[in-house]
């Protein structure tokens, strides 16, 4: 990454937006002339019948495909660079899955239709929650929750569902202070109360730390992720299972660092009682900037009654069933099935690796991790001695001196065309930046990426107010992202009309 800051920047910003393009009476389609009697669309739809225009753009469809074509270019998404934002396992997606969630016997399929004409898609959703209870180790999977954060919801239903069944409702959760801000606000979602854990220098969970909270008996969870978002093995998961079944609280796994560990061991097996896969991070659809997740919940089959429906089943006769109603179910958490695309690309995936290939994923991914903790860790400060995981925490003290900052580091490294890391993440790191590679990334890649972070620490010394007011090759250098994420315009709003004229 040699490119001169002071380079024209490859994209064009500055071009008028389509919405400006157009004019009136352009359109994309030209329809032939209607050949069936008009209707009045009042009379035959009602209430329901559009009476005034939309007032959307009229363009032609160049203007259209030449704005969207823009767009994208000026994305960097991980089809343009590498994304190592930690925690969001921003791994490439195989194209062939985008294949496959695109087959119009899949992609076309209506939610409403019959269970007779959908027995193939049934059978997918099947065949998936099979593998995925295989890869995690419990005994069934629901597919639907359509995010990692709203399986942390669903699972945390089933946990409060199933401790009153046994006439019992503790409310206290204990979250280690590394966890996700999901994992509080789902507690909180649910009526239960997050109680957070220090985790101290060596940054994992222990017995000890869980064991004194748990004597009262109003714990219902102890809610755990692992590898945690530090990037390291909750080595003592087992003993604080251990240690919470044994007072009546179940174990919530946040299974959405699963890639790191992929193959290698299971979470039921570790003593997880109910979890969540982020089918988008791990199981490869793309994902960030809003697009559609997927996080289907595992659990063991004492907790299988409390499931939200509908819940797939096979019957005797080798057919595939939606189960819609159970008695002691949560009940529905999504519409319709879930975002069934994701299931399908996540098959496929599963499918096209197989378990020596899933066992591959997690090992390239911790090398990888494990790189750049080499590499990056002679000039940057790594604040936790035991190796990482699939991920790296850093810091900014060296640079601190210099003014120069977290924020500025992710900055300055746009210019050199890689999306920032996660930054100001976990928060018991002061000026944390979690590196997330994913085992997509190739050598030559990484090997960029750290002669990137080479030359912003040699700046930060040498010229700091180069990084202070980084980024220099976008249209927008920094935002003020209190406004753009409180006030977003996120839609055109058509002009005004013109007054009638008079007479
Ligand atoms: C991404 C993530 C979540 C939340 O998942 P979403 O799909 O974004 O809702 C929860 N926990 C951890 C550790 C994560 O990395």
């Amino acid at each position: 990454m040699s490119r001169s800051d002071e380079a024209a920047t490859d994209l064009a910003y500055d071009e008028p937006l389509i919405f400006e393009l157009g004019a009136p009476g352009r359109s994309g389609a030209s329809l032939p002339a209607l050949d069936v009697p008009e209707v009045d669309p009042v009379a035959a739809l009602g209430e329901a019948a559009r009476r005034q225009s939309p007032a959307l753009p009229e363009t032609s469809e160049p203007e259209v495909v030449r704005h969207y074509v823009r767009l994208s270019g000026q994305n960097l998404a991980i089809d343009r660079a590498m994304v190592p934002l930690g925690s969001c396992t921003m791994k490439y997606n195989p194209k062939v899955n985008e294949w496959a969630a695109r087959l119009p016997g899949f992609a076309r399929l209506h939610p409403l239709a019959p269970e007779r004409m959908v027995q193939g898609a049934l059978e997918l959703m099947w065949r998936l929650e099979r593998a995925l209870a295989e890869i995690c180790g419990l005994d069934a999977v629901c597919l639907s929750p359509a995010a990692g954060a709203q399986g942390e919801l669903t699972g945390l239903m089933m946990i409060r569902a199933y401790h009153r069944s046994q006439g019992r409702d503790p409310r206290k959760v204990l979250v280690p202070d590394t966890a996700h801000g999901t994992n509080p606000a789902s507690c909180t979602l649910n009526g239960l109360q997050a109680v957070p854990i220090a985790t101290g220098e060596r940054g994992i969970l222990t017995r000890a730390q869980v064991a004194s909270h748990l004597e009262r008996g109003d714990v219902a969870a102890v809610m755990i992720t692992n590898p945690n978002t530090a990037g390291l093995f909750e080595s003592e998961l087992p003993a604080v299972a251990h240690v919470a079944h044994e007072h009546g609280a179940l174990v919530y796994g946040d299974g959405a660092n699963l890639n790191a560990i992929l193959g290698r061991v299971r979470p039921g097996d570790l003593g997880v009682d109910v979890m969540q896969f982020n089918l988008h991070k791990t199981f490869t659809t793309p994902h960030g900037g809003g697009g559609p997740g997927a996080g289907p919940v595992a659990f063991r089959s004492a907790l299988a009654p409390f499931a939200p429906v509908p819940r797939v089943e096979r019957r005797p006769d080798g057919s595939f069933a939606l189960v819609e109603s159970a008695p002691r179910s949560v009940g529905r958490v999504r519409a319709f099935h879930g975002n069934f695309g994701m299931m399908v690309r996540a098959y496929a995936y599963i499918r096209e690796m197989g378990a020596e290939g899933l066992r591959q994923v997690s090992g390239l991914a911790v090398l990888n991790a494990n790189y750049l903790r080499a590499v990056l860790g002679e000039r940057w400060h790594v604040p936790f001695e035991e190796r990482c995981m699939h991920e790296v925490v850093l810091s900014d003290r060296p640079v601190r001196d210099g003014g120069v900052s977290t924020l500025d580091v992710a900055k300055r490294l746009i210019d050199h065309g890689f999306h920032p890391p996660t930054i100001y993440f976990p928060l018991v790191v002061k000026g944390a930046m979690l590196v997330e590679p994913t085992e997509t990334e190739t050598r030559r890649t990484l090997d960029a990426f750290c002669d990137a972070m080479e030359r912003i620490a040699r700046e930060a010394a040498e010229a700091p107010e180069r990084v202070r007011t980084a980024p220099h090759r976008t249209r927008l250098r920094r935002l003020d992202e209190a406004r753009a994420a409180r006030q977003p315009v996120l839609r055109w709003t058509p002009p005004a009309p013109e007054p009638a004229q008079p007479g």
